[in-house]
């Protein structure tokens, strides 16, 4: 890929994250993602245009608001950064194709699910839900995964959640998790098909069975916390998307 076309891949991606800032903080209060214009967190003046730019405003304005200098979170710029990197990522890997179109829009729900579980734990249905079928039809037409193998990963991935959410429950008599994890483990196996909404799940337990016990042996949590599972399985959807079929190719080898 040229220098250019890296560039501009990156700026496409930190302008989206701009706006999946927006779905972060608008979505669980049921506000329009498109008006009001962007207001400043603590006085709600609106941001003018200039002091809006990605990344950079929040740099050049110390993380503050120009009107009343109250802080802003520093997940702002974070977002957008991260949501540049992805855009970068996807564009070395699969090049720019309908492929990549419909996995930056699957990217994109999941830097929203991962921020808003993080905040409220609750995975966004107006996410989860249009992107279950959204990862069928980019299988129709893209044929990566073939469509059956699409269906067949929406059907694993809502499967997977289920039986260990029953199994938590009966065996340690506590929600572990929920209909919201079900959805996104659907819709991540609705694009990425059967085998790779398994390596996302088993990374995703990983990960997240590590962190809780460093989390918990630290101090910072107890027993007790819920910590949400849904960042956990984007993350390793991503690790799977990128990594996947390095990952499988090297446990079966494993295997035999
Ligand atoms: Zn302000």
């Amino acid at each position: 890929m040229h220098t250019e076309e890296a560039i501009f891949s990156v700026l496409v991606g930190l302008v989206v994250g701009s706006f999946l800032n927006v779905c972060i903080h608008r979505l669980p209060k049921g506000e329009s993602l498109v008006r009001p214009a962007s207001r400043c967190p603590v006085c709600s003046v609106p941001i003018r245009w200039y002091d809006n730019i990605p990344v950079l405003s929040f740099l050049l304005l110390g993380g503050r608001c120009r009107g009343c200098g109250g802080r802003i979170s520093w997940l702002y710029p974070a977002v957008e950064a991260l949501t540049g990197m992805l855009f970068l990522l996807t564009m070395l890997r699969f090049g720019l194709g309908v492929r990549t179109i419909f996995l930056l829009a699957f990217l994109c729900g999941l830097v929203v699910v991962t921020f808003i579980d993080l905040d409220h734990e609750i995975i966004p249905h107006a996410v989860t839900l249009p992107g279950i079928p959204l990862g069928l039809i980019a299988s129709l037409i893209t044929r990566d995964p073939s469509p059956r193998d699409a269906a067949a990963g929406a059907l694993v991935g809502a499967g997977l959640v289920y039986l260990v959410a029953v199994y938590a429950e009966v065996a340690f008599q506590r929600e572990s998790m929920g209909g919201g994890d079900i959805n996104l483990l659907a819709m991540i196996g609705a694009f990425l098909g059967w085998r790779q909404v398994f390596l996302s799940f088993f990374l995703a337990v990983g990960a997240g069975a590590c962190l809780s016990l460093l989390l918990i042996a630290t101090g910072v949590l107890s027993r007790k916390d819920r910590i949400p599972f849904g960042p956990f399985l984007a993350l390793g959807a991503v690790v799977a998307l990128f990594g996947g079929d390095g990952l499988i190719d090297w446990y079966w080898r494993l295997l035999r």
